[in-house]
């Protein structure tokens, strides 16, 4: 068993996939206990009657081109928020092992955890800029860490971790923990991805996703990539059908060349946009601190929260309360440039 698999739940390790019927769309389907007509207004490729493939092969293979690894390297799955769960199933004892989260974040590492039985210990962001306390991190760890979330650029402050700290937690839990960077907002922020690290660290798990920078958060589609044997391990561990079909076709048909040169152009605008927000925002009265963001959203603070939402409210805008994370602040995603117009008159 390789080392990275040693972290592993051993029943899942010793686990025999889900044998499913054989897929061949050479052969007409007599296996499956499908109906064999379409529905009058299925329009899609393949016909939804039958079952997608049960793992993907051409949408894991595009998807790795567009990430820039093997195919071997990537799981898809329903968002990132499944790639989470998977994570946290496939290596936590219930009961018995730990995850590492970093305040204030994604919510999804801390539920995921809790349903499966892990205990979630948190090691807070640095107050001032939000920056990895990674000393703080490691020494928050013992033998039953089995998976630290590192979210980059975070999600709710907007700032991107620094890479030296991130590879320190990395290369300090070599052989010891999985450390996850969730990378949902990387496109937003120009950085390169730590995808192009995974052979120098085997205990890497990167998370990238479709939801965001691609338009796509309604066909639910990320991708889990690490080393093929942590790949092999949590396909085991993924429903098989898991991708329906009309994500698949959406996705294959989103990232041709003309649809992903529409896409690099509003990733732009969303940039452009932000720093137009940002200066906007900054002379308000009631703005107090606005804090620096490479993302597709700000977190500000604001005299008033409350005035403020009910402002955005008026306006048929809604903006996020996070004040549980602190008192003032809320969290504004950017626009089209006459929502950002809306939301700036209603802060007026
Ligand atoms: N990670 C982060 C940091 C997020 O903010 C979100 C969504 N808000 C997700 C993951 C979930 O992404 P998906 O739509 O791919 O499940």
């Amino acid at each position: 068993m390789s080392d990275i698999l040693s972290l592993a739940r051993p029943e899942i390790v010793a686990l025999k996939a889900y044998s499913h019927a054989s897929w061949d769309p050479a052969f007409d389907r007599l296996h499956a206990n499908e109906l064999p007509w379409r529905a009058e207004t299925d329009r899609s490729i393949a016909g939804l009657n039958r079952y997608p493939e049960p793992h993907p092969r051409a949408l894991a293979q595009r998807l790795a081109e567009l990430y820039g690894v093997n195919a071997a390297q990537l799981l898809p799955g329903r968002g990132s928020d499944e790639s989470i769960d998977l994570v946290v199933r496939g290596f936590c004892r219930a009961g018995v092992d730990n995850v590492i989260i970093c305040p204030p974040t994604f919510g999804m590492y801390a539920v995921a955890a809790r349903i499966q039985g892990a205990e979630v210990r948190e090691v807070p962001l640095l107050s001032g800029d939000f920056s990895l306390d990674s000393a703080a991190v490691l020494a928050a760890c013992d033998a039953s860490t089995r998976v630290v979330f590192l979210c980059s650029p975070n999600n709710p402050t907007g700032n991107a971790m620094d890479s030296a700290a991130v590879q320190q937690v990395l290369v300090a839990l070599a052989g010891k923990a999985l450390v996850v960077v969730d990378e949902a907002y990387i496109e937003f922020s120009g950085d390169a991805s730590l995808t192009q690290s995974l052979a120098r660290f085997p205990n890497l798990v990167v998370l990238r996703t479709l939801s965001k920078a691609f338009g796509l958060a309604g066909a639910r589609v990320g991708s889990l990539i690490a080393a093929p044997e942590i790949v092999a391990l949590l396909a085991k561990v993924i429903p098989p059908y898991s991708i329906p079909q009309l994500t698949i076709e959406a996705v294959l048909t989103t990232l041709m060349p003309p649809q992903l040169a529409v896409q690099r152009e509003r990733v732009a605008q969303v940039r452009a946009e932000r720093e137009r927000v940002c200066a906007a925002l900054t002379p308000k009265k009631s703005l107090r601190r606005l804090w620096p963001s490479v993302t597709n959203f700000l977190l500000a603070d604001f005299a008033d929260a409350e005035v403020t939402l009910a402002a955005a409210r008026d306006a048929k805008l809604l903006i996020r309360d996070m004040r549980n994370v602190s008192p003032h602040s809320l969290r504004i995603s950017v626009g089209t440039p006459e929502q950002n117009d809306r939301l700036i008159r209603s802060l007026a």
